[in-house]
């Protein structure tokens, strides 16, 4: 199907939606991106940008502008939270073949995503909230929050978490609290801290930290399983102290991070199952508004990116709206919950508690990174080295 001249709504202009309205421009599809937020920008935090995810980046010609604002990753490092004692270690240049892999602040990512739409002919349209959607002979119905209400010929839901495209297409799917709540924050850096993702793991918690910016701040998310309950959601501020204390256990280096900590967000952890349908007719849903991930893979951004890449590749190659969006789905869903499903069950291997499993998990780490650390990274082959751009 020719996208040229095609009319297409995007709803969202977060990471998924600006990507797939410039991979549509692109194709000569005339977009138009729809956000309810005054102005287009993101929270202070950071993201990890996989190899993966960076073969959309430069596929949309935007590889060269994200390189230049992110940290190019070195590696990865486990320590045991207690003692800082390094348990598994990952060179990404040694042992990824070199693979592109970097930390970026979410602000700058989609500032150069907002460059990118607008240079492909992208219209942003802001203060624009959707309240309701409902599907009509396969077209969205869309209702205003200022009133009004229209039924764009194709309509895109990148609307993330709380998608009202995705409750229009599958319905309302409670969410359950997977019993972990993660605090995120950015610190000042000292100066030293090496291009890698550090994962600081004890009982029942574990904490991240990777540099941004220049190494000039680090990026910090902190992870604890317990039973009472958090909102899900970006904006939900904590006080410092409650995290210090979760983590007072933890040895010299996190508390050295934590001492610097005077702004935080608390945010539950929550498990979605993946939306059945991911389109209907001329309605196609993608990001986390089809699939919310928790956190412990760092891939959500990332598989934002490649469904975007691929719904415009679908629609692009097929005779109808209708038929690339069938394609979409199928090329997209298995992955993402595989994905997802990975990210799941990754909490479970940072917080063993100290004991014979905690000491069997932490040895065959160590020694799959000492004798065999190119097939430690093997097994992460699958996803960093699947490139949706080349398929
Ligand atoms: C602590 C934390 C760490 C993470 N770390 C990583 C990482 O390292 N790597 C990674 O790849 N991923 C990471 N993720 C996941 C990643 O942030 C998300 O998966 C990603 O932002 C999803 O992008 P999206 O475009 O689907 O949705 P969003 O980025 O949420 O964008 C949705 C957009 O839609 C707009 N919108 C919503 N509703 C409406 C409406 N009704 N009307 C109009 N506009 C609307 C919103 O304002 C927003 O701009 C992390 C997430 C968290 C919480």
């Amino acid at each position: 199907m020719a996208l040229d001249g095609q009319k297409i709504c995007v709803l969202g202009a977060g990471i998924g939606g600006l990507a797939a309205a410039t991979a549509l421009a692109q194709r000569g599809a005339e977009v138009t991106v729809m956000e309810q937020s005054a102005e287009i920008t993101e929270v202070g935090a950071g993201l990890q940008i996989g190899p993966n995810g960076f073969a959309v980046m430069r596929a949309l010609g935007a590889g060269d502008a994200l390189a230049d604002c992110s940290v190019r990753a070195k590696g990865v490092s486990l320590l045991d939270g207690t003692t800082d004692k390094p348990v598994f270690g990952l060179d990404f240049q040694r042992f990824a073949d070199d693979q592109e892999y970097y930390f970026v602040h979410r602000a700058d990512l989609v500032d150069v995503l907002a460059e990118a739409a607008r240079k492909a002919g992208v219209k942003i349209r802001l203060l624009q909230q959707v309240e309701a959607v409902s599907m009509q002979d396969g077209h969205a119905h869309v209702v205003m929050k200022q009133g009004g209400g229209s039924s764009p010929d194709v309509l895109i839901g990148a609307d993330g978490l709380h998608s009202k495209v995705r409750v229009a297409l599958n319905g309302e799917r409670e969410p359950f609290f997977t019993r972990q709540v993660a605090w995120r924050t950015i610190v000042p850096a000292l100066g030293n801290e090496p291009a890698v993702a550090r994962v600081y793991m004890g009982a029942g918690k574990h904490l991240v930290v990777y540099p941004l910016r220049d190494g000039k701040m680090l990026n910090i998310v902190a992870v604890q399983e317990r039973d009472e309950w958090a909102a899900e959601g970006w904006n939900f501020r904590d006080d410092p102290a409650n995290l210090r204390a979760v983590f007072a256990d933890f040895g010299p280096e996190v508390q050295g991070l934590l001492d610097r900590v005077d702004d935080v967000y608390l945010w539950g952890l929550f498990r979605h199952p993946v939306a059945e349908n991911w389109h209907k007719g001329r309605v196609a849903i993608l990001g986390d508004a089809a699939h919310p991930t928790l956190p412990f893979m760092a891939q959500g951004a990332v598989m934002a990116l490649e469904d975007a890449w691929v719904l415009a590749d679908a629609l692009d190659k097929a005779d109808t709206v209708e038929t690339g969006l069938v394609s979409y789905q199928t090329r997209r869903r298995p992955r993402a919950a595989r994905v997802i499903d990975a990210a799941s069950k990754n909490a479970r291997n940072y917080h063993l508690s100290p004991g014979p499993l905690r000491f069997a998990a932490h040895t065959a780490l160590r020694l799959g990174s000492t004798f065999a650390p190119s097939l430690a990274m093997k097994k992460f082959d699958w996803i960093y080295k699947h490139d949706v751009t080349r398929a």
